[in-house]
C-alpha cells in the first residue's frame, strides 16, 4: 500500500517483474471514488453525484504466448490462471472474479477476443478494502482500461463501466449500479460526476474545492452490520413497491410536488422510504446547481439535508454516522454526511483545509467519549480518472 500516484505504478512494476520474472509491457490505474450526494437514488433511476479519488489501483501488463490469463497481486499470496475460452461466470470466485470476471464481461458484451493473445496482470493498490471507497470498481476499470488499449478493442468509456459493472454483477455476484465505475472512468480533477442512472449521461462538473481551500475528510466508522444485505434488499423492495403503488415505472418518476399524494396512498413506512429517494434526487440537482451558481461553500445544508434523511426516512444511519456527522458539523466542516449503503461505513465532511486537524481531533474524541470504535479518518481530493500510467 501507497500513497503516491507515482510509487504505486513503480510498485506495481516491481511486482510484475518479482512474480512473472519480467517487465511489463505497459501500467494502468483507476481510482476509488466517493459518492458527493445522491444514496440509494441509483437503483431507483435518479441522479448520483461522485468524484474519482486520489486513490488507485495499478495493474501491470504483459503478454503470454498462450490464450491464459493470469492474475496476482499484492494482497493475494497465490495468482489464478484460466483459460480465456474457460471464463464463465461461476469459474473463478474470491478477489479473481473481479479482474476475471472483466475478461468475461469484454467477451460478453460483444469484444471479440477469439483471436487475442493472453496476458498476465499484477495489481497493486491504495485504495482500502470495504472502506466505501469502492475498490472494486477501481480494479475492474483499470483491468478494463488496460485490455480495451492493449488488445485495441476500441471500448469507449461508459462501454467499459458497463463492462465492469457486468462483471460485479454476473462474475462476482454482486447487483451494484453504474455509479462506481462510471466515477472510476470518468472523474477529472477537482471535478465531480454527475450521473442520470436512467439514460446514463454523465456530466464533470467542477467542485471548485481546492480553489475555495476545502477537503474532504472520509471517516471510516470501522462499523459493518450483518443485515447491510438484508437492508439493502429491503430498501430495494420499498422502493419497488412503492412506485408500483404510485403506478409509475420508477421512483425517478415522482416530484416532490407529488409527495402529498403520496403520503395518502403509502403506508407509513413506504412513504418515508419514497420521500428519501425523491428528495435525494432533487438534492442531487441542487447540489450540482449551487456548485456551478454560488460555489462548493453553499452546498453545506444539502449535505446535511441528505444525512438527515437517510437517518430519519431511510433508516440506513448507525449511531457512529450520525455522530461523526454531528460532531464534523459543530467542529466547523461546511457539511457531513454519511456515504454509502449505509448501516455503517463511512461519512464525509466537507472541511476548511485549516480545520481538518481540528475537525478530525473533535471526532476522534467524541467517539472515545461514546466507548465507539476509533474511527480512521483521511483526505481525499477529487482526482483524474483511469488512465495509461507508463
Ligand atoms: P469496496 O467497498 O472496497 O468496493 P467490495 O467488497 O465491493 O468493497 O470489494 C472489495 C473486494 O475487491 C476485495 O475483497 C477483493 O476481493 C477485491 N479487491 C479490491 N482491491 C483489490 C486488490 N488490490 N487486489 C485484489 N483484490 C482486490
Ligand atoms: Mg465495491
Amino acid at each position: 500500500m501507497t500513497n503516491a500516484d507515482v510509487s504505486t505504478g513503480d510498485l506495481a512494476r516491481a511486482g510484475f517483474a518479482d512474480r512473472f520474472g519480467r517487465s511489463p509491457l505497459g501500467v494502468w490505474s483507476a481510482p476509488g471514488r466517493v459518492n458527493l450526494i445522491g444514496e440509494h437514488t441509483d437503483y431507483n433511476e435518479g441522479f448520483v453525484f461522485p468524484f474519482a479519488i486520489d486513490r488507485r489501483t495499478v495493474v501491470a501488463l504483459g503478454e503470454r504466448s498462450d490464450r491464459a490469463i493470469r492474475v496476482a497481486s499484492t494482497f493475494a499470496p497465490e495468482s489464478v490462471e484460466i483459460a480465456i475460452d474457460d471464463l464463465t461466470p461461476g469459474a473463478v470466485d474470491g478477489w479473481a472474479a473481479y479482474p476475471l470476471g472483466v475478461v468475461w464481461a469484454l467477451g460478453a458484451s460483444g469484444a471479440d477476443l477469439a483471436s487475442v493473445r493472453g496476458v498476465d496482470l499484477f495489481i497493486d493498490s491504495d485504495v482500502p478494502v470495504g472502506a466505501g471507497l469502492s475498490s472494486s470498481a477501481a480494479i475492474e476499470c483499470a483491468v478494463a482500461l488496460a485490455l480495451d488499449e492493449h488488445w485495441a478493442l476500441g471500448l469507449d468509456r461508459p462501454a467499459l463501466a458497463s463492462v465492469g459493472q457486468l462483471a460485479e454483477n454476473r462474475v462476482v455476484g454482486a447487483p451494484t449500479g453504474i455509479m462506481d465505475q462510471s466515477a472510476s472512468l470518468l472523474g477529472e480533477a477537482d471535478a465531480g460526476v454527475f450521473l442520470d442512472c436512467r439514460s446514463r449521461d454523465a456530466e464533470v462538473v467542477d467542485l471548485g474545492f481546492a480553489a475555495a481551500g476545502l477537503s474532504v475528510l472520509v471517516i471510516d466508522t470501522h462499523v459493518s452490520h450483518e443485515h447491510a444485505t438484508g437492508g439493502y434488499a429491503a430498501r430495494r423492495a420499498s422502493c419497488e413497491a412503492g412506485a408500483a403503488a404510485l403506478g409509475v415505472p420508477s421512483l425517478r418518476d415522482v416530484d416532490p410536488g407529488d409527495l402529498p399524494r403520496a403520503a395518502e396512498l403509502l403506508d407509513d413506512e413506504t412513504f418515508r422510504r419514497v420521500r428519501h429517494v425523491v428528495t435525494e434526487n432533487r438534492r442531487v440537482l441542487d447540489t450540482v446547481r449551487s456548485l456551478r451558481e454560488h460555489g462548493p461553500a453553499s452546498i453545506g445544508a444539502l449535505l446535511e439535508a441528505s444525512h438527515a434523511s437517510m437517518r430519519d426516512d431511510f433508516e440506513i444511519s448507525v449511531p457512529e454516522l450520525d455522530l461523526a456527522v454531528a460532531t464534523a458539523v459543530d467542529a466547523g466542516a461546511v457539511g457531513a454526511r454519511m456515504t454509502g449503503g449505509g448501516f455503517g461505513g463511512a461519512a464525509i465532511a466537507l472541511v476548511a483545509d485549516d480545520l481538518v486537524e481540528t475537525t478530525s481531533g473533535a471526532v476522534r474524541a467524541a467517539f472515545a467519549a461514546a466507548g465507539f470504535r476509533e474511527p480512521t479518518i483521511f483526505t481525499v481530493a477529487p482526482s483524474q480518472g483511469a488512465r495509461r500510467d507508463g
